[in-house]
């Protein structure tokens, strides 16, 4: 086992959502450690200067793709071509997602609805989906997959009802895909982090009377226990790497929070 700096040496990862944010620092993680990455993102100007600060870290490690991971088309053809330049894939960070629309229930729109569920769950299915088959021509994979505290552990993001629905249902997906994909040496897990500093907020469209279905509640002092928070992008880049790393070799269909303690107040 090698948990030296060049430990993703020889390795290739696809990255949703690797233009901004979390994905982001991931992509920089892995690519300082030794892997290749392919960035996955719709912003084409954003990922594309992602995409040059890695190459400029080590040439010919990063190749942005222009890709909205709920569209099943644009998701096989990126992964095609990846595993084209890269010659395989090692590691999928299935990270892309938007939060949406915010609205009471009565007030979302079926469109809405659909739009979030859309990008944060089918685009997870099918990142993973079209990767398996490359996954198992190495004999091995990880698999780490981006939910949150919402819908798992906090349910006080009121008007976050598609959004937590999502987040959800990718944990349900990885412990899912976690026993299906153990016999190919696949393993699957999934992150849930707290308030992270990004620019999420961009994707984020409060609609309707929120203040309506806002419950009132006197929370104790302090966000995050731990730190005070929001966290850092590269605090979630460090568990990344570790779950996209030979030392965590036996761990799989587990759900991480990374979070400062944020969700056990809520
Ligand atoms: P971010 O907005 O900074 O980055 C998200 C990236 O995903 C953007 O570059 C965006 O262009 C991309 N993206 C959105 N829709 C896409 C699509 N259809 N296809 C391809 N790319 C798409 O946000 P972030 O905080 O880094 O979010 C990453 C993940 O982390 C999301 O799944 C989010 O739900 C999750 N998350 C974030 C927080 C937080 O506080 N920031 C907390 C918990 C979970």
């Amino acid at each position: 086992m090698n948990n030296g700096r060049d430990r993703f040496m020889g390795r290739t990862a696809i990255i949703t959502g690797a233009g901004s944010g979390i994905g982001k620092a991931a992509a920089i993680k892995l690519v300082q450690e030794g892997a290749n990455v392919a960035l996955f993102d719709m912003k084409d100007d954003r990922t594309a200067e992602v995409e040059q600060e890695l190459n400029s870290i080590r040439k010919g490690c990063a190749r942005a793709f222009d890709v909205d991971t709920s569209n099943p088309e644009r998701v096989e053809r990126s992964v095609l071509e990846a595993v084209e330049i890269f010659g395989g894939i090692d590691i999928v960070f299935a990270n892309a997602g938007i939060n949406g629309v915010l609205a009471p229930i009565e007030e979302l729109s079926l469109e809405d609805w659909e739009k979030t569920l859309d990008i944060n769950l089918n685009g997870t299915f099918l990142t993973v989906k079209y990767a398996i088959p490359h996954l198992k021509k190495r004999g091995q994979g990880s698999i780490i997959i981006t939910s949150s505290v919402n819908g798992t552990r906090v349910f006080t993001g009121f008007g976050m009802i598609a959004y937590s629905t999502t987040k959800a249902g990718q944990v349900a997906f990885a412990k899912m895909a976690a026993l299906e994909l153990a016999r190919y040496k696949i393993r699957v897990n999934v992150i849930c982090p707290g308030a992270i500093s990004t620019n999420i907020d961009q994707s984020t469209d409060r609609q309707g009377d929120l203040d309506e279905i806002t419950i009132p509640i006197e929370y104790p002092d302090g966000g995050q226990p731990l730190a005070d928070g929001p966290g850092k992008p590269e605090e979630v880049a460090d568990l990344v790497a570790f779950l996209a790393s030979d030392e965590s070799r036996h761990i799989t269909g587990s759900q991480i929070f990374i979070d400062g303690a944020e969700s056990l107040l809520r």
